[in-house]
Formats: C-alpha cells, structure tokens, sequence
C-alpha cells in the first residue's frame, strides 16, 4: 500500500465529528467582528448578531420541516433531551404523572425519566427485540389515562438501529399523547420531516453533524398541538422562554451552515456513506469467522457498524486496537467495565456485548483507512482467539452450551 495513513484512524463519527473546514470560515467573522449579543436592540451589533442568529435558525429548522419560530437554541442535546422531558412533565403535572420510554435511550433521557420519578411520575420502559427496535403496538399498549409524553430516540447511537418514529407519532397524535423524540444521530444524515412523522418535542445536537460542541436545539412544536413547557434554566426570557442565557452566536451560526451542508449533501452522503460502511461490514464478516452483527440489517442509519467478537476478551481487542479511535461495548459509560446497557436490553449476554465494537464512518472517511482497519483487526482477533482456551474448544467441535460448567 503506497498511500499513508494518519493513525489513529477515526471510526468514533457518533461520538462527536471534525468541525467541516467550511462551517469554521462561515463562523469565524462572529468572534471577532460581528460579535454582539444577539438580545442587544439598541446598536447595529446586537442587531447583525440577532439576523445572524435567525438565518441559522432558519436552515436548521429546514432540515427538519419545522418553522424557525419552532427551533430553540440550547448547549447541546443532552440540555435538550433534560428540557423536553422535564419540562413537559412539569408543565403537565395534574394532567397526568405517567412516563413512557424505552431501555436503549440514550443516557439523557433515561436519567431525566429516573430524576422524574424519584418525585412521583411513573415511569414506563419499553423493551427492544433482540435488532433493538420497539414497535408502535408496545407503545400502544402503554398508553394509560395519565400518559402526558413518550419518549422513543429515532435512531440508537450505539447500534444505529432506526424506531419506527412515524407509525409512534402518528400513534401519538391519535391518542393525544406528546411525542419525544431524540433525534441526535439521525438530524442531518437521513430525511426527517416532523411534520409527516407526527414529531412533537425533538432533540438535535450541532457536534454530531459537523458543527461545534456545545450547541444543540429542541423543536418545539407550535401548531397541532401547540406545545407549552416548564423552562428548566431560568433568566433573560431568551428562546421564547424556553431557555435563557445568552446566546452563543458563532457556534449558532456554524450550526446553521452544517446544517444546510447535510442537507445540501444528503443524497450523495447517504450513498457514500453506506457504500463504505458495507464494505468494512462485509470484509468484517467475510474475512473472520464468529462475528455477530448488532442491530438490525435494514432499518440502519448509513455510517454506524457493531459487531461482537465472539470468542475474545473485550479489553484485550481493544487495547490491541490502539490504531483505532472507536467505542467499544464496554466502556460506553465512561470509565466503568458494565458491560453496554444497550446490547444488554437486545439480549446480548455479557461475554458478547463485552467483546462488541462500535464503528462509525463519517464524511472524512477513506477506503485506504478501512482496509487498514480490516487488517489489524484480522491478525488481532486470530492472535486473542489463539489464546482462548474457549476457542481451542470450539475448534476441536465442541458445543460450549452443551457443557455442564461447573457451579462457584
Ligand atoms: C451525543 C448524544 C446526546 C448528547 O448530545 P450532546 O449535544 O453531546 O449533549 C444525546 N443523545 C444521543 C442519542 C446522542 O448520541
């Protein structure tokens, strides 16, 4: 191979993205010149930063089908996913205490619903199937008298797998539940229309599509049903009271222009996207033997790939895999060994959601980088399983569930 390869390769695109080189021009101007405080009415800088504020506005809300009056700026998703569930929950507190989600969402959700319930909400968590998805029956069935919202995430970050989000939200507005839904993975790299799709309250975020950290969004909608919350952050009345606090407006601007690059790009990215994440899943799988593929086949966001190693110690494979920037199954939470939350609810057992891997393609993403990966995983996966006395047995024909081990 001739061309050079910056190690450590990148695979981790859903945990956060490079900020494109075009959304960073587009900002830079807002630091330095164009730099007043959007909520200042009195001069024109308060004035050229509130304009610069409301064309972001604008592209982000087109990439959804929203209108601009509908989008409200926060610090970024896991604000959003904490304002949209408690904030309603508040707002609808003699309405009715009853909660539904489902058990792969994402941390922010899950620890908001738990928050909620430690002061009287009931809350309900949908299991998945063993692709993680939930169906719009489940959701159906627990629906009660007392139901104000459901929460279900549009696509898992962990697996990529795709909710059935237009047949819960249609299912929702029949049954005048609020709908949730924390979009972060899929806003921006597949077609989201809240209109069609019956979407009520969304969380977004800007640093998982290109953009910079610490700003994200939550629409809000304002027409059938006109949505009303509780703000949780208290202060200037920014947001239409939804969320004060001045707002950052480079980072708002460089949302607005990665934005309107997803959309602009979509079709082509989807395509390119996928056609690599398919080539790096099929040699994967062709080329080692005893690789599990977490999530479903279909129903998948285009750049997302978790495969299990059975057959190997999780820690092990990834501490060989110091080449590679990617997450593995079991050090999602932070420090901690648990093994994934996630893989666990799709009926994974601990030894293969321990030995999972999450790859992530991006924009930035090389053909050359993924044979390297292929590579290096190929020699470490046959030198770990080498060891395995497991493996030693598999291959002698043994079946390890026919063996009677012995109790400690
Ligand atoms: C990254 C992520 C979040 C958190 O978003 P931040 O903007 O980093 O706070 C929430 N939900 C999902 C599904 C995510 O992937």
């Amino acid at each position: 191979m001739t061309t050079t390869i910056k190690t450590p390769i990148y695979l981790d695109y859903a945990a956060t993205c490079p900020v494109d080189p075009v959304v960073v021009d587009k900002m830079i101007p807002y630091f330095t010149e164009t730099y007043g405080n959007a909520a200042s009415r009195t001069h024109p800088y308060g004035w050229a930063a509130e304009e610069a504020v409301e064309n972001a506005r604008v592209e982000v809300a087109k990439l959804i089908g929203a209108e601009p009056k509908e989008i409200s700026f926060t610090s970024g998703a896991t604000e959003s996913d904490n304002l949209a569930i408690k904030g309603v929950a508040e707002y609808l507190r003699d309405k009715g205490k009853h909660i539904i989600t489902v058990a792969t969402e994402h941390k922010a959700v899950l620890d908001s619903c738990k928050y909620l319930e430690l002061r009287g909400h009931d809350v309900t968590l949908l299991s998945v199937d063993n692709d993680g998805l939930v169906s719009a029956q489940q959701v159906a069935d627990a629906i009660r008298e007392d139901t104000v919202l459901v929460s279900v995430m549009f696509a898992n970050n962990e697996t990529g797998a795709i909710q059935p989000i237009a047949d819960i939200g249609a299912l929702c507005h029949d049954r005048k539940v609020l709908f949730h839904t924390d979009a972060v993975q899929a806003f921006g790299k597949i077609p989201i229309d809240v209109q069609a799709m019956n979407i009520d309250l969304m969380s977004i975020s800007d640093h998982k599509v290109y953009g910079p950290k610490g700003v994200g969004a939550l629409f809000v909608r304002r027409r059938r049903p006109r949505v009303r919350l509780t703000p949780q952050i208290h202060g200037g009345g920014h947001e239409r009271g939804n969320r004060s606090g001045t707002l950052n407006v480079p980072a708002i601007v460089g949302f607005g222009e990665a934005s309107r690059i997803a959309r602009e790009g979509m079709t082509a990215e989807i395509a390119k996207t996928k056609e690599l994440r398919d080539y790096l899943r099929d040699r994967l799988m062709g080329e080692i033997s005893h690789v599990v593929l977490n999530g479903p086949r279909e129903h998948m966001l285009p750049g997302h790939l978790n495969l299990s190693f059975e057959y190997i110690e999780g820690e092990s494979l990834l501490m060989a895999l110091k080449d590679i920037a990617l997450s593995s199954g079991s050090a999602c939470t932070s420090a901690s060994l648990e093994p994934s939350y996630v893989l666990r609810a799709m009926g994974l057992n601990d030894e293969l959601a321990h030995s999972s891997l999450r790859m992530t393609i991006g924009r930035f993403t090389k053909r050359e980088e993924l044979d390297y990966v292929v590579e290096l995983l190929k020699k470490h996966v046959e030198r770990l399983r080498e060891m395995s006395p497991l493996w030693e047995m598999v291959q002698e024909g043994i079946d390890l569930n026919s063996i009677q081990w012995s109790a400690h």
